[in-house]
């Protein structure tokens, strides 16, 4: 018999049709007529498909008068109309095979509700819950969504390596690469020689593609890169993971104008096509987890970002009377708390930070003709912070090596990086936008360790 998914049995144009559905059980109840109702979830809505099971079935007293949450099965019979509250249809079974039982003592998902920190420490079988689910269908959703915005764009899918030995950000962040037997040096109190190891020199797990990317984009024009990063920062907070996903474009001859509306049109492209084949879950997210997300991101999807320099935003910030933790003054990077009060009282929708002090960017942002500013964007949303930061690059030799120079980088480990300037240097800009700050804006989660499978943080790597 063929088989049908949930989300497609759900529709009402599927009566009257035989098909085999097959899922996990999420509850079994049983009627006094002598029959049972099954809530099937096959992964592809967030709705449950009814089974209901009468005692003619052979195996009805045997086992499915057995059935509990977590069991996996296979159910032949007829789709019919339903008179059940929210739902169109419903399969009446003519045969159930049971694939694999849960034994509902120890099956860790039988009590319906677990805190998501609870739920963390079953990263395997999370995913089975509505929320995790539904979290899953999102982010795939984004992610489609991203590579659907640059290809339609005729932009370059470009693979990044993972293993790098140049560190984007300056050092202390990363992840050290190395075959070298730590503790047999250690036991000899020797420190490592890098030229003995894997790659002869130190190496590392990159924590941006953006350099290598900018190789591409200065030979073929628009290029992106969608990978997972690494951060050691050990910053255990509720937006920071050790391993996330980021998407990087870079593209020849736009300067930062141009870089401000790709990023707001990525942004906005992401929660059209979230709201379009994901407004089942996002429903769920406003009813359950934050009732804001749903008019917020109809909002965001309709009206054009704020744009404000960072010296701007200073002003803002200083004369709003408001007593912070931080008190905000020129040239201090914004804290999490200056960027909500911007995002989410001063202005009250996504800002577009720019033109940043020189001294709290990196060495490739391009420096403006007031030598005191560099040419850094930021996208601010509520409650999250910050989701995407990038520049317009410097393309100038001299300067670049110059700001090379003033953040203690030297510039021969870049030589490679430094060539894109000394051969047919252009104008270039690109951001990075982080995949998981974006799912967890659409969702409303609180932590980000319940937006990403199976999260990595200072202590976390079990799963
Ligand atoms: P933050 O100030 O929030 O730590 P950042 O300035 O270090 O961010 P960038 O280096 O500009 O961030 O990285 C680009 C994007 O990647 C950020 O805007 C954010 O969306 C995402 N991102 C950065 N660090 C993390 C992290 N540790 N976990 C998840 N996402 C991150
Ligand atoms: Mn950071």
């Amino acid at each position: 018999m063929q088989r049908i998914l949930v989300r497609d049995a759900r529709n009402a144009a599927a009566i009257g049709q035989q098909r085999r559905i097959s899922g996990w059980v999420r509850t079994r109840r049983d009627s006094k007529g002598g029959f049972s109702f099954i809530e099937l979830n096959d992964g592809t809505s967030l709705a449950n498909l009814q089974i209901v099971a009468d005692a003619s079935l052979t195996n009805y007293e045997s086992e499915i008068k057995r059935l509990a949450p977590g069991c996996s099965l296979s159910a032949e019979g007829e789709i019919k109309s339903s008179g059940g509250k929210g739902q169109a249809t419903e399969l009446h079974a003519s045969r159930i095979v049971v694939h694999g039982w849960a034994d509902p003592e120890t099956y860790p998902l039988q009590k319906k509700h677990h805190s998501f920190e609870k739920l963390r420490e079953w990263a395997h079988l999370r995913p089975r819950t509505n929320t995790l689910g539904a979290v899953a269908r999102v982010r795939n959703c984004a992610s489609r969504s991203i590579h659907n915005y640059f290809q339609e764009q005729d932009f370059l899918y470009v693979h990044t390596p993972i293993i790098t030995a140049s560190d984007c950000e300056g050092a202390g962040e990363m992840f050290k690469v190395t075959t070298l037997d730590l503790e047999a040096l250690a036991k000899q109190s020797r420190p490592p020689d890098y030229a003995l190891d894997f790659f002869e020199r130190p190496a590392f797990l990159t924590v941006s593609g953006q350099l290598e990317a900018e190789t591409y984009a200065t030979a073929l024009g628009r290029v992106y890169t969608f990978g997972p990063t690494f951060r050691a920062e050990n910053s255990n907070t509720s937006r920071h993971l050790a391993e996330f996903w980021m998407v990087e474009p870079e593209v020849a001859f736009n300067e930062l104008p141009e870089n401000m509306e790709l990023a707001e049109g990525l942004i906005k492209r992401i929660f059209r096509d979230v709201l379009d084949r994901c407004g089942e879950d996002i429903a769920f997210f406003n009813e359950r987890i934050d009732n804001t997300v749903l008019a917020t991101l109809t909002g965001i999807v309709e009206s054009p970002f704020e744009r404000i320099t960072y010296t701007d935003a200073m002003a803002l910030l200083e004369s709003s009377g408001r007593k912070f933790d931080y008190q905000p003054s020129w040239g201090q990077d914004l804290q999490a708390e200056h960027e909500r009060y911007l995002t989410e009282e001063a202005i009250k929708r996504p800002v577009i930070v720019y033109d940043y002090p020189r001294g709290i960017k990196p060495f490739y942002m391009r420096v403006n003709e007031d030598g005191r500013t560099v040419r850094a964007m930021d996208v601010l949303v509520p409650k999250v912070g910050e989701i995407i930061g990038g520049s317009q690059r410097e393309e100038r030799l001299d300067v670049l090596t110059q700001r090379m120079g003033e953040q203690g980088l030297n510039p021969d480990a870049y030589w490679w990086y430094l060539d894109l300037r000394r051969f047919g240097t252009v104008p270039h800009a690109g951001f990075g936008l982080g995949l998981e700050r974006v799912v967890q804006f659409m969702t409303g989660m609180a932590n980000i360790r319940d937006v990403i499978p199976f999260p990595r943080t200072p202590g976390n790597a079990e799963f």
